[in-house]
């Protein structure tokens, strides 16, 4: 990947385009817990690519993601129009808002292995009867060089039409 530098995530609050969210409700809110998805991000470290890794592998208490066909969308898609991966959401049943330590690890092995972030959002989806809700979490390295993984607040944007700017269509979310 050529990147002068990498993309410097937000890790007090995740910024996410109206289309990812809406995209995000459509492909996990209506199925049931345990599947997933990619998130990629524009130099600005703002959410506004989504991937529904739909041959990603989902059992009653896990999802893992397809790697090879993830690689080749970042490989093939995303890289040529300057979006970087740079999160993973997935679903969790009723009840589970945070990441498993299982989804931390993984999260951590996928931080290490990309060289485009500074950090990973591991936001959750959580299934519930009353509807979908997301739960933004991210990844990162302390001063010293431990992970660490904290709940933080999203807002939703939506980019206009003449140029590259987002206007925040919403409130901040926790
Ligand atoms: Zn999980």
């Amino acid at each position: 990947m050529e990147l002068d530098e990498i993309v410097v995530l937000n890790k007090e609050r995740m910024t996410l385009t109206d289309a990812v969210q809406r995209n995000i409700l459509r492909d996990l809110g209506e199925r049931a817990p345990e599947c997933g998805g990619v998130l990629g991000v524009d130099r600005n470290g703002t959410v506004s690519a989504w991937y529904f890794d739909i041959t990603g592998k989902t059992s009653s208490n896990s999802y893992r993601p397809d790697v090879n066909t993830i690689n080749r969308v970042l490989s093939e898609e995303w890289q040529r129009v300057g979006i970087y991966m740079a999160g993973i959401v997935h679903s969790h049943a009723a009840g589970k808002r945070v990441p498993s330590c299982g989804d931390i690890q993984y999260g951590i092995r996928i931080l290490k292995a990309l060289d485009t972030v500074d950090a990973f959002y591991l936001p959750i989806l959580e299934i519930s009867p009353s509807g979908p809700t997301l739960f933004c979490h991210v990844l990162s390295q302390n001063p010293g060089g431990k992970y660490l993984c904290r709940r933080i607040a999203y807002s939703v944007a939506m980019r206009t039409s003449r140029n590259d700017d987002l206007t925040t269509i919403s409130n901040i979310h926790f």
